[in-house]
């Protein structure tokens, strides 16, 4: 592109002085001073040089188009680009590093109502992975990152936080509201079934554990993600499937 203005400008220039020369040479037609023969040959040059011009500024116009597309597709991959850099690849639902952009946003400038975070994490997905293979693993990550989603209304929005961690963070409720988010969650997940192709048998002991906390004003991430973190300990050390603190 830059090559074709270039050439696109010599040749303008090279037009410019063409037609500077034709005037000037033309200018003496009117004073008598050039001969029919060399007026033509004026003219003649005159008519190449527009040629010339037209050829070029033609072909500039054709690689303008060709330029343009290609911005436009340009501009499509980066989109999706940003897209693909906060979402998760395996469940297609936002990533640990949308997470940190959405929660420092909340924590700057946080909602009338405040906000909270639920910290889930299944249960015994280690020893499930041992038993059912990976494949079956990946099938149950993406199965409660989709049953998340349908959760994500009024605000409420879902991260892969880690290996088999999901973050929530729900705005504008507080504790005892979240940890009515947190139970219904619970329970859909505890409802999750899935089909192992090897065997035949129906999975049914897919379950996960909340830890929730509310952010209070002036703390810090670390110290909320911390207590809600400690929240899903005692849920896991409770016995799992369950959500903590109790609404
Ligand atoms: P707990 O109930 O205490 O949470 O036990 P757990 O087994 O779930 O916890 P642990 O931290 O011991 O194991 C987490 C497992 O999650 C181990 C790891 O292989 C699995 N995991 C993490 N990421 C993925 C993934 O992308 N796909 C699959 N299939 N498994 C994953
Ligand atoms: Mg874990
Ligand atoms: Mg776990």
């Amino acid at each position: 592109m830059g090559n074709t203005m270039a050439d696109t400008m010599k040749d303008t220039d090279t037009f410019q002085s063409t037609l500077d020369k034709t005037f000037s040479q033309l200018a003496r037609v009117g004073e008598e001073t050039l001969s029919m023969d060399e007026t033509i040959a004026v003219v003649r040059s005159a008519v190449k040089g527009s040629k010339e011009i037209r050829q070029s500024t033609s072909f500039f116009k054709n690689q303008l188009a060709e330029a343009q597309k290609e911005i436009d597709r340009l501009r499509e991959t980066l989109e999706q680009a940003n897209e693909e850099a906060l979402h998760d690849a395996l469940t297609g639902i936002f990533n640990r590093r949308a997470f940190d952009t959405e929660i420092d946003a909340l924590a700057a400038n946080p909602p009338p109502k405040g906000f909270c975070l639920l910290l889930c994490d299944l249960d015994h997905f280690k020893s499930f992975n041992d038993t059912y293979g990976h494949l079956m693993g990946d099938q149950v990550l993406k199965l409660t990152g989709k049953r998340l989603t349908d959760y994500c209304r009024d605000g409420i929005k879902a991260f892969r936080y880690g290996g088999e961690e999901f973050a929530l963070l729900v705005p504008n409720r507080q504790l005892n509201g979240a940890c009515r988010v947190a139970e219904t969650i619970r329970a859909s997940i505890d409802k999750l079934v899935l089909k192992d192709k090897r065997s035949g048998k129906k999975l049914d002991n897919i379950s996960v554990s909340i830890g929730v906390a509310q952010y209070e004003k002036g703390e810090s991430i670390g110290t909320l993600i911390g207590r809600a973190d400690s929240l899903l300990y005692e849920a896991k050390n409770l016995g799992r499937n369950r959500v903590m603190p109790i609404a």
